[in-house]
């Protein structure tokens, strides 16, 4: 085939969309069902109504071909257990009794059993439920769900694209069921999985499915042979079987690398690729793979994990690089558009109108793409008024003031290293805190959340309303430190917080006092289940007008005589949390970032505060996906981190605070980013995290949490006793600290008290023993 047929046929399409709706319609319609107050029937009913509207959207803006199945209840990595029958034992009553309560008493448990275990979708905010597999798992094919939302798209006279989680990626994705044996390789279960692929496939073209699209995002990771070898296997099956639809295989997040020549010889019609800017590798990949003759290749090349308006001359410049690279080049967005708010125009209540033209969410990335496909399909003489648009709205970017802030400019680059270093190494810092603050061996103290209690969403709603003013809201505020603040005196806590009664969120409470952020009114994305977050935008160059949290930690501090400790959250994960820049390398927005939290650091300390935690747990979600990646990562996140701490005395105490179980990767990290005390999560793995440090020969102090706050249970103070003997194995009472594992504002108050009761005794039964 030619290139100019190639590009004839250049089809605008796209892997998912948001599937809350514009006024989270689902959320209400799920939570509603939950609650009683919806039918089974009315929440089917407004879901379908959701779909038709999504589909409508895309085509609308273009898109040719529309996907189907990544709508869902909750998760569609859950949708899949269900698909392929891998059902808990645990809660197989429930599905039995009832499929739709019983999908949800695995995503959310119940009073009697415990839901699958959720994490990260890879490097998102999105949170999918851990498939629990064991070498008795036996799958069953069910595609009602596949087939019938295919079905829906094509009487709506849509084209549909089927969409599934791989069984590559689904495998990968899975653990062991509880009780299986620990070595258990879920891989192993390939085999008994791919009949069920077969069957839903075989069901899809029964529908008249032609393409189905098999998602692998598991593949731009690092794979071993064994794991390359079981995709070389599964689409060799698949591509194998008789009467079948065309198979297009994607991926997304990162590049395909070693897994590439395996997909583009494997025998399916098309590959999928992200060619954004963290999987630009795929591009010369590609080149150097020969190609993708004989396939169809979509290119992800609008990216569908950001923000921004595309750059469409670069767009279709690599477009153009790879019409000479396969058989058939369609155009897309890199990865679901699940991951981005729906509809950049409705925030022009709050973002200025030129800013908004900027800003490309779900609906403004399909039209993207259709304008690239047709400019792919026919010149870009038929897109010039797009073109042009485009360029202006780049260059309005590029210009703006708010892009470039020279003062946050000059003062970035007159970094020193020095600024980045404290200047006292640890063991004369250590001394220097120990007279300042005086503290007992095995201290006390907390995350820095206390219970976010109705009282005080309710004081935000009613500030928002209009119903008091700030003085009012700043009263209710005040009272509920002293509350918080004598409850701490009362059980006899060393270091203590304000509680933080005054943030809705650790992230959006600095970006809304930060410079250089937006904040949206309807961007919401799903974080997971019917939750959803509306992630500030990291916009221009940041900066900070004025003290952020000073006047709170002070006021504490003027309540008591012990050191109230300072609460800021890092650069890191104020990017984690945020839609960030793709102007500028994430380093230099994390530099900006910090440079603006140092501030706050050096005004806290000259307002008397001698501690001060950055919390950064986000460090580790954001690892790259690929080692080759991380320690490029690493440098800019650690320094990040320092920068933003360095600038104290001696005698000031830098805490840190991260909440992810899963360390090892990151070790060294904790350690480069030279705070003197780290408190961890770690009460449910029993001080793996004390061991893991002491095995890395980490010398400063720590606290693996002792209390598991994500449950609303009460340890009891042997309990707790007796994992801080075990801390001790592992780290010498000079440097072990006492503290729950995170922080405890979604708690109530009366697990709270006892817990924290029975945390005190155990540091005083302890103590009473070294
Ligand atoms: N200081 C924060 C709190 O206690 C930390 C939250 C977190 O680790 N996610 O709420
Ligand atoms: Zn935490």
């Amino acid at each position: 085939m030619t290139a100019k047929s190639a590009a004839a046929a250049a089809r605008p399409t796209v892997y998912g969309v948001p599937r809350q709706g514009r006024n989270r319609e689902l959320k209400k319609a799920i939570e509603g069902y939950w609650k009683g107050r919806v039918t089974a029937e009315d929440l089917r009913r407004t879901a379908a109504e959701l779909r038709r509207t999504n589909w409508r959207l895309l085509a609308d803006a273009g898109i040719e071909e529309v996907p189907t199945g990544d709508f869902s209840y909750y998760d569609h990595v859950l949708d899949t257990s269900v698909m392929v029958g891998a059902v808990p034992e645990r809660h197989r009553s429930a599905v039995e009794a009832d499929a739709l309560d019983g999908y949800f008493a695995m995503a959310r448990g119940t009073q009697e059993v415990a839901p699958l275990e959720m994490t990260k979708w890879f490097d998102t905010n999105y949170h999918y439920l851990v498939p629990e597999l064991g070498p008795d798992t036996e799958f069953a094919a069910d595609s009602s769900k596949q087939v019938a939302e295919f079905k829906e798209a094509q009487a709506l006279g849509h084209t549909p694209r089927p969409v599934l989680v791989g069984p590559v990626t689904y495998l990968l994705l899975s653990k062991p069921a509880p009780g299986v044996a620990p070595g258990f390789d879920p891989l192993t279960l390939l085999d008994r999985l791919l009949p069920v692929y077969a069957e839903v496939l075989a069901d899809l073209r029964a529908a008249g499915a032609e393409w189905v699209q098999i998602d692998e995002p598991a593949l731009v990771q690092d794979r071993t042979a064994a794991e390359l070898n079981a995709a070389e296997r599964t689409y060799r099956e698949l591509g194998g079987l008789g009467d079948r639809p065309k198979l297009l295989v994607a991926s997304y997040f990162d590049r395909l690398g070693e897994a590439l020549p395996v997909l583009a010889k494997a025998p399916v019609e098309g590959l999928a690729l992200d060619f954004t800017e963290a999987a630009a590798a795929n591009l010369d990949d590609l080149a150097s793979a020969g190609g993708l003759a004989g396939k169809r290749l979509v290119a992800g090349v609008v990216n569908g994990r950001n923000i921004w308006i595309n750059d469409l001359g670069k767009s279709l410049s690599t477009l153009g690089t790879l019409l000479g690279l396969a058989d058939r080049v369609d155009v897309a967005a890199s990865c679901s558009l699940l991951h981005v708010p729906i509809d950049a125009t409705a925030e022009s209540d709050v973002i200025d109108a030129q800013i908004l033209r900027w800003l490309a969410f779900a609906r403004q990335k399909a039209n993207e793409v259709a304008v690239l496909a047709k400019g792919l399909a026919h010149g870009t003489d038929a897109i010039t008024a797009e073109l042009t648009a485009n360029r202006a709205d780049l260059a309005s970017r590029a210009g703006s003031a708010i892009t470039r802030d020279p003062a946050v400019r000059a003062r970035t680059e007159a970094v020193t290293d020095a600024d980045r270093r404290r200047p006292q190494p640890y063991p004369e810092r250590t001394k220097a805190q120990r007279e300042h603050l005086g503290l007992p061996l095995l201290p006390t103290t907390t995350i820095g959340s206390f219970p976010q209690t109705t009282e005080l969403r309710t004081a935000r709603a009613d500030l928002r309303k209009g119903k008091i003013d700030t003085a009012g809201y700043e009263e209710r505020i005040k009272t509920e430190i002293q509350q918080v603040l004598s409850f701490q005196e009362s059980v006899g806590i060393d270091v203590l917080v304000h509680g933080e009664p005054e943030r809705n969120d650790m992230v959006q409470y600095f970006a809304e006092q930060l410079t250089g952020y937006l904040a949206t009114q309807h961007g919401w994305v799903q974080s997971y289940g019917t939750r959803y977050v509306r992630p500030p935008i990291l916009a221009g160059d940041i900066s900070r007008p004025e003290p952020m949290t000073v006047p709170w930690t002070t006021y504490a501090q003027s309540l008591t005589s012990r050191p109230v400790k300072g609460m800021l959250t890092g650069p890191v994960t104020m990017l984690a949390w945020s839609f960030v820049r793709d102007d500028q390398p994430l380093g230099d927005t994390a530099r900006q970032v910090a440079l603006a939290l140092r501030d706050e650091v050096q005004d806290l300390e000259a307002a008397g505060t001698s501690v001060i935690q950055v919390d950064e747990p986000a460090l580790r979600e954001t690892l790259p996906l690929r080692a080759a990646g991380r320690p490029a990562y690493l440098e800019w996140a650690t320094e990040a981190f320092r920068l933003t701490t360095a600038g104290v005395r001696p005698a000031t105490q830098i805490h840190t605070h991260m909440c992810y179980a899963e360390f090892g990767d990151i070790i060294q990290a904790i350690d480069d980013i030279d705070a003197d005390v780290i408190s961890l999560e770690s009460a449910r793995s029993h001080m793996q995290v004390a061991r893991e440090l002491a095995a890395h020969g980490y010398p400063r102090e720590a606290g693996p949490g002792v209390y598991d706050i994500h449950s609303p249970r009460v340890p009891s103070a042997d309990e707790a006793a007796a994992l801080l003997r075990k801390g001790l194995e592992a780290i010498p009472a000079e440097r072990l600290w006492v503290n729950p594992d995170c922080g405890l504002k979604t708690r109530g108050w009366p697990e709270t008290r006892a817990s924290l009761e029975n945390l005190v005794a155990a540091a005083r039964t302890v103590r009473a023993e070294l």
